[in-house]
């Protein structure tokens, strides 16, 4: 249940519902403990935004950029505050949908899928455990954002099963991998953003764009077959071992909900190249939590134990890097693609973004109720990532991102 404060008015965030009454979908924003249909505020004229009209997805109000985005923004607030007038506050009501009842489903169609590594902390607990007798960091660890390309039609919202996946693994001691059900089944809490409307072919975005390129934030949750990654990552990278699943939390919060919570970046030594550079910080200071329950828990009644806390403000690599480092190239990015931030992670136990740093790759089991431990995910787990930005009377909600292992 997320806490209807996480939702206020300078929040706002995006999705995509449908009700049980009719399960036709629709753009919303989160109210409070409500959803605001915007379909049906455009229908009555109190909202001017054609490309929600109808809308079953938000691409292409994502392509329509900071001005439309911002203008929506604002009226709604207009709508929501003293200022509007008793017709106009009627007509936002009749647009109201309890949330609790709500569906909610994948706020775009998803174009490509980028995945970066940009927690120093996280790269450096798994170069320690990944290579115990060599040095943590790779030597291009501080010059260039390192990501790889996942696969956005396994991207599906919070909530949807997540079959734990075959695939080859190498047994300890053996000689000849084995096809089989992984038995190092993970989970990476990251952050996204998607991108707004893109750029043209061989034009690289400059990392000061962010604001006119990226259009919010989610929750990520990149489960990870660690069995199977570690027999398949070299010399390529992550392949099948993520591509199976990736969930997301389904209410996008914008860059303006995050404006307040905007920090300075970590030190960087040594100094990124040029195009790396922004003129403005991109750090946010986002509290993150990581929930675990077992089958075990649920049939007793046993709330979700928390299993990990971070935030994302250490990152070492920024949205603004991220943007300037995927277009740099030339590539294209398109309304719609996400970009994962990669595991957040502390150093400290208890920090850590992933079971494999949890628990030393099963090493050091997690201590849970009523005696049980874990080292990876077993069938029936249920693990929930959520996300808030609190300053003083500011609050600001991330929501959450559910899956539970089948
Ligand atoms: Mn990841």
């Amino acid at each position: 249940m997320i806490d209807p404060r996480d939702y206020g008015p300078d929040n706002l965030p995006f999705g995509i519902v449908s009700a049980a009454s009719d399960d036709r979908r629709r753009p919303a924003v989160a109210y409070g403990d409500q959803a605001i249909d915007l379909d049906a505020l455009v229908g009555r004229k109190l909202l001017d935004a054609e490309s929600l009209r109808g809308a079953t997805t938000l691409n292409d109000f994502l392509a329509d950029g900071l001005g439309a985005w911002r203008a929506v923004r604002a009226r709604l607030q207009y709508l929501l505050g003293s200022s509007a007038s008793s017709d106009e506050r009627s007509g936002v009501t009749a647009c109201m949908l309890a949330r609790d009842a709500l569906t909610m489903h994948l706020p775009v169609v998803v174009g490509d899928y980028v995945d970066f590594y940009s927690s120093i902390e996280h790269a450096t607990n798994l170069g320690r455990i990944l290579r115990p007798n060599a040095e943590p960091l790779l030597p291009n660890y501080r010059h260039v954002p390192i990501g790889y390309h996942g696969r956005s039609a396994t991207v599906v919202p919070s909530g949807t099963p997540i079959r734990r996946p075959h695939g080859q693994r190498l047994p300890p001691g053996a000689n000849a991998p084995e096809f089989a059900p992984s038995a190092m089944l993970d989970v990476e809490l990251e952050m996204g953003w998607f991108a707004g409307p893109g750029n043209a072919l061989g034009e690289p975005i400059p990392a000061d764009a962010v604001r006119e390129h990226v259009f919010g934030y989610v929750l990520v949750n990149d489960w990870s077959a660690r069995d199977i990654q570690a027999w398949e990552y070299q010399p390529l990278g992550p392949f099948l071992a993520k591509s199976f699943a990736t969930s997301i939390s389904p209410w996008i919060v914008t860059l303006d909900a995050l404006e307040p919570f905007r920090v300075s970046e970590p030190a960087r030594e040594p100094e990124p190249l040029p195009y790396l550079r922004a003129n403005e910080p991109w750090a946010y200071d986002v509290e993150l939590e990581m929930l675990l329950q077992t089958p075990r828990m649920r049939e007793r009644a046993l709330a979700p134990v928390s299993v990990s806390r971070t935030n994302f403000r250490a990152m070492y690599w920024t949205v603004a890097q991220q943007l300037a480092h995927v277009t740099s190239n030339g590539a294209r990015i398109r309304p719609g693609d996400l970009f994962g931030t990669g595991t957040i992670s502390g150093t400290p136990q208890g920090t850590q973004g992933s079971f494999i740093e949890l628990t030393a790759r099963g090493a050091n089991p997690l201590s849970l109720p009523e005696g049980e431990t874990r080292g990876f995910l077993e069938d029936g787990d249920t693990v929930i990532l959520r996300g808030r930005a609190v300053r003083g009377s500011a609050r600001i909600g991330l929501g959450e991102v559910a899956g539970t292992i089948v």
